[in-house]
C-alpha cells in the first residue's frame, strides 16, 4: 500500500465553538459560539452536499461529550457544546470524515505524558461511544507534540503546518506570522501545494499531510484582502494542483465566516464549483484527511 498521490483537494474544518479560546475567554466570543456557528456549520454543510465534497471536520471532543464531570464553562451551554452538529455531520449524505482536535483543545506542545495520554483516552472513548473512529487528528493551534501517543492510538493521518513562506516564518520567527499570515492573504500569491508524508514511529506508521493555507476571517484589517484576489488564490491552486499532480489542502473554522458569511461562502462556493468540475472531468481529486491514510489507499 502506498500513500495517495496525485492531484487533490483537500478540505478540513476546525471544529471548536468556545473551546478553541478557553483560554481567552470574551463576551463577544461567546455571543458569537452560541448565535453564528451553527447556521454557518450547516451551511458549509448544505454546501459540501451541493457539489459532493467530502470535508474533514477536526472536532474538539468536549463539543460533543455529553458525559458528566465537565466544569460548567461560562455563559449559555450552546456556546460550547453542540453534539446536534456532530449528529448532522455523520447523517450527512456526503461522505465526511470526523477526525479529532483533541479532546480538550489542549496544547500538546506544552502537554506532560500523563496529560497527554488522558487527552487522548477520555476523545478515544467518546468516540466509542458515537461509532466514529480516531482517524485523522489537527492539533490545537498546530501545535504538535506526543506524536507518538497519537499514532498508537490509532490516527493514521495528523495535518502539520502552512507549507511555503508563511511555514518558514511561523517556524523561524513566529512574532511576524501574525502580519506575514495577513500579507500572504492579501496578495495574489498561490497558496503552496503539498504532500503526503509517511512518517513511524516505533513501528507503527502515519500520514503527515502539511497544509496549504487558511481561510482568513474577514473582521479588522483583514477585510483588506480583496475578495477577487482571495478567489483567484484558491482557483490557481485547483488549477496548479491538476497539473502539477499535488494537493491542495485548504482549512478554517467556521469562526472564520462569523464576519461577512455571504463573501467567504462565496470565495468557497467558486472553489468547490471548479473542483467538482475537475474531479468530474478526472482530473482532479477530492479527499477528507482519512483519505491519505496508507490504508486507504
Ligand atoms: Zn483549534
Amino acid at each position: 500500500m502506498s500513500i495517495q498521490s496525485g492531484a487533490a483537494l483537500c478540505i478540513s474544518i476546525d471544529l471548536e465553538l468556545m473551546w478553541g479560546r478557553w483560554d481567552r475567554i470574551d463576551a463577544s466570543s461567546i455571543r458569537l459560539a452560541e448565535q453564528a456557528e451553527r447556521p454557518i456549520v450547516r451551511r458549509l454543510l448544505e454546501l459540501a452536499e451541493r457539489y459532493d465534497i467530502p470535508m474533514t471536520w477536526a472536532v474538539v471532543g468536549r463539543v460533543f461529550d455529553d458525559a458528566p464531570g465537565f466544569e460548567n464553562p461560562p455563559g449559555p451551554r450552546k456556546a460550547w457544546f453542540a453534539p446536534e452538529l456532530v449528529e448532522e455531520i455523520q447523517n450527512s449524505p456526503v461522505a465526511h470524515d470526523i477526525g479529532s482536535h483533541s479532546h480538550g483543545h489542549v496544547y500538546f506542545d506544552e502537554l506532560g505524558d500523563a496529560e497527554a495520554s488522558l487527552d487522548l483516552e477520555r476523545d478515544l472513548e467518546l468516540r466509542k461511544r458515537w461509532g466514529i473512529p480516531m482517524r485523522s487528528w489537527v492539533f490545537p493551534c498546530n501545535k504538535i507534540g506526543h506524536l507518538d501517543k497519537l499514532v498508537k492510538a490509532g490516527v493514521e493521518v495528523y495535518r502539520t503546518h502552512d507549507a511555503g513562506w508563511l511555514g518558514w516564518v511561523r517556524n523561524h520567527v513566529p512574532r511576524l506570522y501574525p502580519v506575514g499570515n495577513l500579507l500572504d492573504k492579501m496578495l495574489p500569491i498561490t497558496p503552496s501545494l503539498v504532500e503526503a508524508q509517511a512518517t513511524s514511529f516505533d513501528g507503527y506508521r502515519a500520514v503527515a499531510l502539511p497544509s496549504s493555507t487558511l481561510l482568513l476571517a474577514r473582521n479588522g484589517l483583514r477585510r483588506l484582502a480583496l475578495v477577487s484576489v482571495s478567489k483567484r488564490r484558491w482557483l490557481h491552486a485547483l488549477e496548479d494542483a491538476a497539473t502539477q499532480q499535488k494537493v491542495f489542502h485548504a482549512w478554517f473554522h467556521p469562526s472564520n465566516f462569523y464576519f461577512d458569511a455571504d463573501t467567504q461562502f462565496s470565495i468557497l462556493e467558486d472553489a468547490f464549483r471548479d473542483a467538482a468540475q475537475k474531479r468530474d472531468s478526472g482530473v482532479l481529486r477530492i479527499s477528507t484527511m482519512a483519505d491519505f491514510a496508507e490504508s486507504a489507499s
